[in-house]
């Protein structure tokens, strides 16, 4: 496993929408455990394949640690409710917006044995199933942020 370099927001490559995969290769399931190894490093929730200069529908999400959920083609495929929360990311460190979400998000893929599932999240993990899933088409959580958290409310927390 090997460690991948995060791109940061201003990169263009964040502003492209990534390809589907169509076969799932030795290639992709390396991909897969270096962003895991990735993500769990910079101490994220969740990675998509753009934010390390791939572009391929591809993403992983640990919001309980120890409980990862491999997201190949993903498609969100039910959503209600709604929720108001702070959100960051990976890509642009040290800041959080606060974000409407839906409360709960149900997400159709496939994991690296090309098996697909559905998951459903609820708070925490529907906004990063829509976070993920945002990533993969250009959008980034600055698109749908309310207002941006200021540090000083950030050491209130
Ligand atoms: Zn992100």
């Amino acid at each position: 496993m090997a460690k991948l370099r995060i791109l940061k927001f201003g990169d263009p490559t964040l502003r492209k929408v990534a390809r589907p995969v169509e076969e799932i290769t030795p290639r992709i399931c390396t991909l897969l455990d270096d962003m895991i190894e990735t993500m769990r490093a910079a101490d994220g929730c969740g990675l998509a394949a753009p934010q390390v200069g791939v572009l391929r529908r591809v993403a992983v999400i640990e919001v309980e640690e120890g409980k990862v959920f491999e997201l190949i083609n993903p498609k969100i495929i039910a959503f209600s409710g709604e929720q108001e929360d702070a959100e960051g990311c990976l890509s642009n460190p040290g800041k959080a917006g606060v974000t409407k979400r839906p409360m709960h998000v149900t997400v159709r893929a496939m994991n690296r044995k090309g098996e697909t599932y559905d998951l459903t999240g609820s708070e925490l993990l529907a906004r990063a199933i829509c976070h993920e899933c945002d990533h993969l088409d250009g959008k980034l959580y600055t698109d749908v942020q309310i207002r941006e958290i200021t540090n000083k409310e950030k050491k209130k927390r």
